[in-house]
């Protein structure tokens, strides 16, 4: 794929551009090397994680600790890590697909995500040689485990308002730190941990690199939890903690910087994780399905049934065909930051500051789509579902943290179309003039036609689908000005909308980039799930457009956006029935997650 910077994809882009189908990555292109490491992650799960889940979920002392090790020992926890600190140097998007296969293991999947996302990342990427040659080897090999302290009892969402405190001791030697954290993932047993304070009296966070050897740090016991059981969560202490100066990490104030742009990371992360749950979940609900019989037939035979596989796979598809066709266009922002700079680790982080749009929508989707399709799992093994003899209730109450950490998905809705609207007032993207025409367009009556060839006929719906949230946003953006950031049931909309039509478009981007690879006879189940999501997303996103609408909009705006979501999200019908059903035989003749 070209990277250079014309061709470039800019985050939320997506939302005034045409995108091309050689523009995206899709799935069906990991290379043997990519499998590979695919492969060496499923089995790790199958012969180290899965058959002790129990003992991982009673937190068995020193069990989680010694899984990340071995992981470290496969070269699993350095993946994305440069050579010279003792990684595999690989891509982003690598990196991701690793992400995809062990997020289908349970609490070891968020130890391990935690540690080489948000435990790892913010030596690596804003450590100064000294400090990330002393850390990252270790942290790549497992020798060292990580984690990242941000929350705090009053700070959760508003993470810059934490009263953590670093003030320089009188020989200036060290930051004296004192505070209290809260919800620390790999807690229990962490060596270094990226702790978040506040300088003297310093409106916003800096960041240091704390020792879980220091003095005066001390742990509360694990948190009793609702799902992720075998992941230690801890409050802790820091009471007059002596931290070396040289320990701080980035400038002093650069901390909460920092911190948000880690978490963009961690956010589209969690994208590919969610996939490997979602797989597994599926898989787990059509082997049952097809063994269980009622009514003296297999429920797998049963429509109600049938609709409920469907859908699991289709949001799935979705979820990944959106995940990868983000981390590639950041893999390439990444190649161009760090081509035009001196500093590797911030210009990387750039790129994901750039793509914060995409990230937050990932996260949004996936962790949606994944707490649908866990709970359908539980539905379609009725009484058995309820029970904890299989691991059905476990994929359930696990999937639910998604939605919470990470940043809530209220915060991250809010936060994505946040985004959008500053890229649009600082004409990074040309949201204003690309609105003025929807609405011009509608206002001259004339109806653009829609091309009779498949993929013409969902590319238009989704040009279409970007007309009604561009019209939306102007027209908010003009009645509210500066108080529209308190109109968060709008903003929330808005966001649903992007997030709908980015991956509405992804699915027919890969779709019709997959035809010509894998051949048409191959690629029919595919266009079926095309058909049902486009369909699906035209009705969401006309329900959310008139909520907004009917929210704020009399007069002529009112009668324009109206006559907007009319005409721009009517699609063609579909027999989505027949299309779900379709979807789901070819899942139950193979018995497993085959797209
Ligand atoms: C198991 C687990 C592991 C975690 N791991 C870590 C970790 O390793 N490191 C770390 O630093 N943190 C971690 N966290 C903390 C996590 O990131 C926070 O819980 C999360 O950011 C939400 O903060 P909060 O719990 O204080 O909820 P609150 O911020 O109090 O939110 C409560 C509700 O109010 C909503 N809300 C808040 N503000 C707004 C607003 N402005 N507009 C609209 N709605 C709003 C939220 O969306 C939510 O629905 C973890 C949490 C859990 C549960």
């Amino acid at each position: 794929m070209e990277t250079d910077e014309k061709k470039l994809i800019t985050g939320g882009e997506f939302l005034v551009k045409k995108t091309e189908p050689t523009d995206v990555f899709i799935p069906e292109e990991f290379d043997e090397e990519q499998c590979m490491i695919g492969a060496t992650c499923v089995d790790f799960l199958r012969t180290e994680v899965f058959p002790i889940l129990d003992r991982i979920d009673a937190q068995e002392e020193g069990l989680m600790k010694s899984l990340l090790q071995k992981a470290g020992e496969l070269g699993l926890l350095g993946i994305t890590i440069p050579e010279e600190y003792e990684g595999f140097g690989q891509s982003f998007i690598t990196t991701m697909y690793a992400s995809e296969f062990l997020g289908a293991g349970y609490s070891f999947a968020v130890a391990f995500s935690c540690h080489t996302g948000i435990g790892t990342l913010p030596i690596l990427y804003y450590g100064n040689e000294e400090q990330r040659s002393r850390y990252v080897p270790k942290l790549a090999t497992g020798e060292l485990i990580g984690a990242y302290c941000l929350t705090e009892p009053g700070a959760g969402s508003d993470a810059n308002s934490g009263k953590t405190r670093a003030v320089l001791s009188e020989d200036g030697k060290h930051y004296i730190l004192n505070g209290q954290k809260m919800w620390i993932t790999n807690g229990g047993f962490a060596d270094v941990m990226t702790v978040f304070a506040k300088i003297d009296n310093d409106r916003v966070l800096s960041a240091f690199i704390v020792e879980r050897d220091f003095e005066g740090i001390t742990f509360n016991p694990e948190e009793k939890k609702m799902g992720i059981k075998g992941s230690s969560t801890r409050q802790i202490f820091f009471n007059d903690v002596k931290v070396p100066v040289e320990n701080m990490l980035g400038k002093r104030g650069e901390g909460f910087r920092i911190a948000l742009n880690i978490l963009h990371m961690g956010r589209i992360k969690l994208g590919a994780n969610v996939i490997g749950s979602a797989k597994m979940a599926i898989n787990q609900s059509v082997q049952y399905a097809n063994e269980r019989k009622q009514f003296n037939c297999l429920i797998s035979q049963f429509g109600a049934i049938k609709y409920k596989l469907a859908e699991q796979v289709i949001r799935t598809f979705a979820t990944e065909s959106s995940v990868y066709r983000a981390s590639q266009a950041l893999d390439d922002a990444i190649g161009l930051y760090v081509s035009k700079g001196d500093d590797k680790g911030r210009n990387t982080m750039e790129a994901f500051n750039h793509f914060a749009v995409e990230a937050a929508a990932m996260k949004v989707f996936g962790s949606e789509s994944l707490d649908y399709v866990v709970d359908e799992a539980v539905q379609i093994h009725g009484g058995m579902g309820f029970s904890a003899e299989l691991n059905v209730d476990r994929g359930y109450r696990d999937s639910r943290i998604n939605r919470i950490f990470e940043g809530t998905n209220e915060i991250n809705r809010l936060l994505l179309v946040d985004n959008i609207l500053k890229k649009g007032a600082k004409g990074v993207l040309p949201i204003m003039s690309e609105a003025e025409k929807a609405f011009d367009e509608v206002k001259s009556g004339t109806v653009p036609s829609v091309p009779e060839d498949y993929f013409g006929e969902k590319e238009t719906y989704v040009d279409n689908f970007k007309k009604v949230v561009l019209m939306l946003i102007k027209a908010v953006s003009e009645k509210f000005n500066r108080t529209l950031v308190t109109e968060q049931e709008i903003l929330t909309n808005i966001s649903d909308c992007i997030i709908q039509l980015y991956a509405a478009e992804s699915v027919v981007l890969r779709v019709k980039k997959m035809e010509p690879l894998r051949g048409e006879a191959y690629s029919k189940p595919f266009r079926d799930m095309a058909d049902v999501f486009v369909y699906d997303v035209a009705a969401r996103i006309a329900k959310y457009a008139k909520d907004t609408t009917y929210s704020f909009a009399y007069g002529e705006v009112r009668d324009l956006l109206e006559e907007g979501i009319s005409r721009y999200t009517t699609v063609a019908g579909v027999n989505v029935k027949e299309a779900r059903r379709r979807i789901a035989d070819r899942l139950i003749e193979e018995n497993k997650y085959c797209f």
